[in-house]
Formats: structure tokens, sequence, C-alpha cells
């Protein structure tokens, strides 16, 4: 799950993190009011999106009176920033920056640690610094049963300072930011930048946070945080209803039955140059009412241009699954075409059920997948 900057930023406070002075604002007249407020001249306008890139994406500006603080809020509140509205601004406290550093927390699987990464070339991608210099991420895996305990937080901070203030300034940070990490079950904990200021002050101009959904069980405060995109809000229905859903970003919408076959209907798709718009596993059973609550959850799918129903008949019947096809056609208006595959038990009986329908019937995997891509680059 992620958080928003000004979400992070609470957490960061509440852990002893320095972070500039900011103001939440969900309008013009807040922001501007927020601008009042905090009494400076210069401030930066932050949009509250849950996305990286903010910066140049137009999404991040310095103004420094009150009309642009109007013009650049309002026309700020008009973007979408990679696909997402902004609902929500942060006008903060301007800081002076001197230099801009990296630091950050994540999980690293191969390791089965934290791993900490830290790079005196913030405030850009970091990305950009791995691929063209990573000799200057100085990264290291943390012990889960030493932690960062004070001789290595100095250690780590030797490498960034030789000024004793600013090594127990990051110390501070390091300190509290893995505490923080550990603490909330989070999967990253990113700044970037963190900002030395020209007054020689180390603070968290960005915040990035994610966390493990497998741990939010026990994070009740990390929950209250969530806000669920429309794609989220699609997966937790489709979860609810006892699938196995994740939102995809194509137009091939699938309903498969059994994770292996959906990975590879995927694979299948790509291979034929299509695009799946989902992953859907509908599990073992062959409960008509289970096939047409499947459809249901990808009818409501607008980018949709044809679905595939692939099924493999085990436990499941395949004369279950067309009667439930059938009746969900009976009553969901479906204007896309709908490409069925059925094998194995009673599949003959399943095919001959679909014979005189509106469903483009297919034998093989192959067969289906092909008709399934056709289908969608025709749709453009
Ligand atoms: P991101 O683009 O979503 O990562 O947003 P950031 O919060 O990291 O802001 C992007 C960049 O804007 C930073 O790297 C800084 O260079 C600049 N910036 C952000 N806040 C301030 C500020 O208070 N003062 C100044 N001078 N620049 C800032
Ligand atoms: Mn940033």
């Amino acid at each position: 799950m992620k958080i928003h900057e000004y979400q992070a930023k609470k957490l960061f406070s509440s852990y002893g993190i320095p972070v500039e002075q900011h103001i939440l604002c969900h309008n013009v007249d807040e922001a501007v009011s927020a601008y009042e407020e905090l009494n400076m001249e210069k401030v930066v306008l932050k949009a509250q999106v849950l996305t990286g890139g903010r910066g140049k994406a137009g999404g991040v500006k310095l103004v420094k009176c009150k009309t642009d603080v109007m013009n650049y809020a309002a026309s700020m509140f008009q973007m979408k920033i990679n696909g997402l509205p902004v609902n929500k601004i942060l006008v903060s406290e301007a800081v002076n920056i001197d230099s801009e550093f990296y630091l950050s927390f994540s999980i690293d699987r191969k390791n089965r640690s934290v791993i900490m990464m830290l790079s005196s070339e913030g405030g850009v991608e970091i990305e950009e610094v791995a691929k063209y210099t990573p000799e200057n991420i100085y990264r290291i895996n943390i012990d889960p049963f030493v932690g960062m305990p004070d001789y290595l937080a100095r250690r780590i901070a030797f490498f960034l300072f030789d000024d004793m203030d600013l090594v127990g300034q990051i110390v501070q940070i390091l300190q509290n930011l893995y505490q923080l990490f550990i603490e909330n079950d989070a999967s990253l904990a990113e700044i970037n930048p963190l900002v030395l200021t020209k007054e020689g002050n180390l603070v968290a101009v960005d915040a990035k946070m994610t966390f493990d959904d497998n741990a939010l069980y026990r994070q009740e405060d990390i929950c209250f945080f969530s806000e669920p995109t429309e794609e989220e809000e699609m997966e937790l229905q489709a979860k609810a209803k006892g699938f196995s859903y994740v939102h995809l970003t194509g137009d091939i919408g699938c309903m498969v039955n059994g994770a292996g076959l959906a990975m590879a209907t995927m694979d299948l798709i790509k291979l034929n140059e299509g695009y799946p718009a989902n992953f859907l596993d509908i599990g073992g059973s062959s409960n008509p009412k289970k096939i047409f609550e499947a459809m249901r959850i990808l009818l409501q799918d607008d980018r949709l241009k044809v679905i595939l129903v692939n099924i493999f008949g085990g436990i499941t019947r395949c004369d279950d699954v067309a009667n439930g096809l059938l009746k969900a056609y009976e009553d969901m208006h479906a204007d896309i075409p709908i490409v069925v595959r059925l094998t194995g038990t009673n599949e003959e009986e399943g095919r001959a059920l679909l014979r005189n329908s509106n469903f483009l019937v297919a034998e093989t995997m192959n067969e289906a997948i092909r008709k399934a891509v056709n289908q969608s680059i025709k749709a453009g």
C-alpha cells in the first residue's frame, strides 16, 4: 500500500525526522490561506498523488507571491499526473537548498534483509544514478538482528559528511527512519531529496513510503491512511468474491481457472502481441454463480475490447461454466465479443450449450488466444 507524501511526513515527524513546515489543502482558497498562515515569501506547492516524478510533470512549483499561489494552485487542481487527478496539494515552506541527498530503506529479497541506499546525488531519479554512476550509490544490507546501532549509523554517516554536527543529524535520521520502517512493516521508506539547507540543517523535503499489504492486518494506524484507487477498489471487490484479480494495463479481459493456466494465458496473449487487461483466477469450483460474478467484474471495466474465457475442466465442469456464461449474458449487457475455450470434463456438453449463442467458441488455447487478440486489434 502506498501513502501520500503528507501522510509519510506525518509519520516522519512522529519519529523525529525533520520535515519542512507544510499545510494540506483541498482547494485554492485553502492554499491561499495556507500561504498567509505560513507567512513566508517563498513556498512550494506540491500535488499529492500516489505516483513519482511529480516534479517533472509540473506537480511541484516554487512560488513567491499570493497571486502565483492562487494561479498555480488552480492549475494544479486541474492536473492529472500519470493519469491520477490532483485532489490535494501541500503548501510547504520553501527551504534554501545547499545540496540534495538520497536515502532509502527497502527490502532486498535476494539477501533476505533490509537494504539501505544512500547517495549524494539526490533530487534526481535514483534509477538514473543507478544506471550511469552506480558507484555513487552506497548500499548496505542491514542485518535484522543487528538493526541500526550507533556504530553502524556513524559509519554510514561518515560516507557523506565529516562535519560532526551533520554526522550527528544524519545518524538520528538513519536510526529513526530504520525504526519507522521496521515498526510499521514498510516495504519502502525513501527520502529524495534529503536536503542540506544553506543554514546547515538536514530536512526531508520529499517522503515516500509503501507498506507490505500482507502485514496491514497488524498495522491499524497505517490502514487508516489507505486511499484505494479505482483499480485497487476493483481488486478488493474481486478479492471479497474469492477471486484473485490483478489489474493490468491492456484491453483483453481474462477469466481463467487456476493461477498456472492464468499465467500461461497471459504469456500466450503477449506472445501473440496482445495486451491482457487483468489477471483473473476464478479458482477451482464450477459454480455458475462464480462465473456470473467474474463476468460482472470484467464487464465493469470499460477499457476492455474483448473477453477471453479460458477454462480447464477438472473438478470444474465445462457445462456448468457454459450455463454460468449464458446466464451472465442474459442478465448483463455485453457489447464486446467474448471468446470461450472450454476443455476437460464435459467439454462437449459445454460447447454444445454455447453453439447457438453470441459467444465465439474456440477448441484450443492457441485458437482462443489468437481470436481474442484479433478481436482486440480489430476494435483498435
Ligand atoms: P518528486 O518530483 O515527486 O520527487 O517531488 P520532490 O518533492 O522530490 O520535489 C522535486 C524537486 O523540487 C526537488 O528535488 C527539489 O529540487 C525541488 N524542491 C522541492 N521542495 C523544494 C524547496 O522547498 N525549495 C527548493 N528550492 N526546491 C524544492
Ligand atoms: Mn522526490
